[in-house]
């Protein structure tokens, strides 16, 4: 690999253990998206998260384009999506035809402002809509507020489904993230906790969707001899190579955790003695700490999250705003949104900083000189 002065937000964590398993993989001749260390990484992920059933596809989208046709979303529904996501996730259902109505967050993790659900969801039954389904979002890897999202879900009888793309490893109140709606969604994207460069799954413990889901990705052929298709499907499968890439990421993923709450931890030591700051999420146990992001207020702290990003792109270190809320987007500007104002407020004060988990000790002292010279600089 080529080392570079550059400090990325969150760079593949690569080493000799991935090289030999897609080496392995390639020699096994399953060049393929099938093959044993496909079937392979569905049951271990499936394992350890703990859910029934699992199937890897090409990305995290894919996985929450299956998981959304899975419970009926389509022209005439609705879908609640948070309006402080990655655009993949509100994309997935415009995908179905669907209407995407985007909720705002609660301040302290960015996820689904569960408040605001009851009354949406008076008003959608009240003009006849299908709520299609709820697609929570585990922001920054700590996850929505399930103790309180399942059983409003339940009691609405709209399905539940979670994009964990950004939570794998993380748990909630001792349960894995990805396991508390009817279906939920892993990414494995090259900037993700764990990857395969692109890939994604699917998991539940519905085996019926998770079967269904299965033979959509794989262009819906009809269990004959020749190419016979009754649905259209599409080409999502995870490629086998990939798959061997990932089972080998699966096994250093709690080291991986590990190193990123490491991070997190001298992130808040640092911060913790600059007023008008505090790091998104802060406090939640089970997060496995994807992305540690910085609020700042601007007043009381006496300087903005702008200029300490400015301040560390001067020395080579990338740093990202907050995800600009769906609402704000144009491509969303027609959208039914219900807003309080928190995501706006997000966006306009949060910074994620550099979190991975391969960052050399070199590398750390380096961010966390720089860091604390900003902050002594403007304490
Ligand atoms: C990364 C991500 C996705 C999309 O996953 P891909 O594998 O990149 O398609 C979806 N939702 C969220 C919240 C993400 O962070």
């Amino acid at each position: 690999m080529t080392v570079t002065r550059r400090i990325h937000l969150s760079a593949p964590d690569i080493g000799p253990t991935e090289e030999a398993a897609v080496l392995h993989a390639i020699r096994s001749g399953w060049v393929a998206p099938a093959g044993p260390d496909l079937d392979a990484f569905e049951r271990e992920v499936a394992l350890r998260v703990g859910s029934g059933h699992a199937v890897g596809v090409s990305s995290g989208t894919a996985a929450l384009h299956l998981a959304l046709l899975g419970v009926g979303a389509g022209p005439g529904t609705v879908v609640i999506v948070p309006t402080l996501t990655f655009a993949a996730t509100s994309n997935a259902v415009s995908y179905t035809g669907a209407e995407p109505v985007f909720v705002d967050c609660v301040p302290g993790t960015g996820n689904l402002d569960v408040d605001l659900l009851p009354e949406l969801f008076d008003q959608l039954r009240a003009e006849g809509r299908r709520v299609a389904a709820v697609l929570a979002v585990d922001l920054n890897g700590s996850c929505a507020d399930y103790a309180r999202l399942v059983p409003l879900c339940a009691e609405a009888g709209v399905p539940l489904i979670e994009d964990s793309a950004q939570a794998i490893g993380a748990t909630y109140r001792g349960r894995h993230a990805g396991t508390f709606g009817r279906l939920g969604v892993f990414s494995f994207n090259g900037n993700k906790i764990m990857t395969t460069s692109s890939g994604g799954m699917l998991v539940s413990d519905d085996a019926d969707l998770i079967a269904r889901a299965r033979w959509l990705s794989t262009q819906a052929r009809e269990p004959v001899a020749h190419y016979e298709h009754r649905e259209i499907g599409y080409n999502y499968r995870l490629s086998n190579l990939l798959a061997a890439l990932g089972r080998a990421q699966l096994r250093r993923l709690d080291g991986m955790i590990e190193r990123r709450r490491a991070l997190r931890e001298r992130y808040a030591k640092l911060f913790s003695a600059a007023p008008g700051t505090r790091i998104l999420g802060d406090g939640d146990p089970g997060s496995n700490c994807w992305l540690t992001s910085i609020v700042v207020d601007p007043d009381s702290a006496g300087w903005r999250v702008g200029q300490l990003g400015e301040h560390l792109a001067a020395h080579d270190i990338e740093s990202r705003p907050m995800f600009k809320p769906m609402h704000r987007q144009p491509v969303h500007a027609h959208r039914r949104a219900v807003v309080t104002g928190a995501a706006d407020t997000l966006f306009a004060t949060g910074l994620s900083l550099p979190s991975g988990s391969g960052l050399s000790a070199e590398k750390r002292d380096r961010l966390f000189d720089v860091v604390e010279r900003f902050l002594v600089r403007n304490g």
